[in-house]
């Protein structure tokens, strides 16, 4: 007898029931996470917190769990650095920076010795350096080239957390490493020192659940902000910047993500997994405790359900 089909998933799904499921079956993940070492006054210290946020195309939003709660941005920033260095040197960036997983933790030096300082992409440190090397040399003002794109995705003026800056500021070493290195490549052309206080500023930005699920929807809309109707991208170049986020958003576990979700992610430390289905809608899932691999457990079980239940894969 042949095997019964799975269930279909169902696209014309309640959308906050299913948040609220979704919530509830994958939220009690967080317990065997660890939350990366920070103050502990910060939010994101809270191993508890859980948001769920989905924005469509024309504006709804649906949310659940503590989805406007405020935390800092970490590396998720690197896809709004990535787009803002685009729109200003284009392409011509990738001769500085490749686009291929790194198979390596986010903070590596051994990969760049090996590869003479060229990093592997634009969302491992070694690449948003880069990044922010080439934003201090191209635009006039390179903090508020991403944060004023980020503040037009959002709706509301970027801001950042003095608290977690101040962290970031003391716990930088390794990216001041990995800035030498790359300069003494010549791959970093401004003193290493602004290099990562601009990075680390970047990181510090506080956004919440329900901010960069909105913030991500120029990427499912061919690169026009549906706030606005401005062209933040061109449509090949948002595609390029969802492929860079498909192969290497979610630190070395980018493969399993694509597998489980088939849907383009960031994440970060402070526990935010953000991301875009084409056509549909910006999400992201938060909760502080993280996996070896550095991404939020029950973010990425809420969204590895989430696209089962919506049929999200667009692979
Ligand atoms: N501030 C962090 C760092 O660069 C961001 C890391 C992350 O979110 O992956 O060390």
């Amino acid at each position: 007898m042949a095997p019964s089909p799975a269930p279909a998933p169902d696209r014309t799904a309640d959308l906050e029931a299913v948040l609220a499921e979704v919530a509830e079956q994958t939220r009690h993940l967080a317990e065997e996470g660890r939350v990366q070492e920070q103050p502990e006054e910060l939010p994101s210290a809270e191993p508890t917190r859980f948001g769920l946020a989905l924005a469509e195309l024309d504006g709804t939003e649906h949310v659940t769990g503590d989805a406007d709660v405020g935390f800092a941005i970490q590396s998720v920033v690197k896809v709004f650095a990535l787009t803002a260095a685009l729109r200003l040197v284009g392409e011509d960036l990738f001769e500085r920076v490749g686009r291929e997983p790194s198979g390596d933790p986010f903070n590596s030096l051994i990969q760049l010795e090996h590869e003479k300082g060229v990093p592997r992409n634009p969302f491992i440190n070694a690449g948003a350096l880069v990044v922010c090397d080439v934003l201090l040399e191209a635009a006039d003002d390179p903090y508020g080239a991403v944060a004023g794109l980020l503040g037009d995705l959002v709706g509301e003026e970027a801001t950042v957390d003095r608290t977690a800056l101040e962290a970031e500021r003391e716990g930088s070493s390794l990216n001041q490493a990995i800035g030498h290195l790359m300069s003494s490549f010549g791959n970093v052309h401004h003193p290493v020192e602004e290099v990562v206080e601009l990075y680390v500023r970047l990181c510090s930005i506080t956004v919440t659940t329900r901010t960069l699920a909105r913030a991500a929807r120029f990427l499912a809309d061919d690169g026009v902000n549906p706030l606005t109707g401005a062209a933040v991208l061109s449509e090949p170049l948002a595609r390029r910047v969802n492929a860079l986020m498909l192969t290497c958003g979610t630190y070395d576990a980018a493969g399993q993500f694509a597998y489980d979700l088939g849907f383009p992610c960031k994440s970060g430390v402070a526990g935010a997994v953000m991301g875009d289905v084409t056509g549909r809608f910006g999400v992201c899932a938060w909760s502080p405790p993280l996996d070896e691999k550095g991404n939020s457990r029950a973010g990425r079980a809420a969204l590895h359900l989430l696209s089962e239940r919506l049929d999200l894969s667009l692979l």
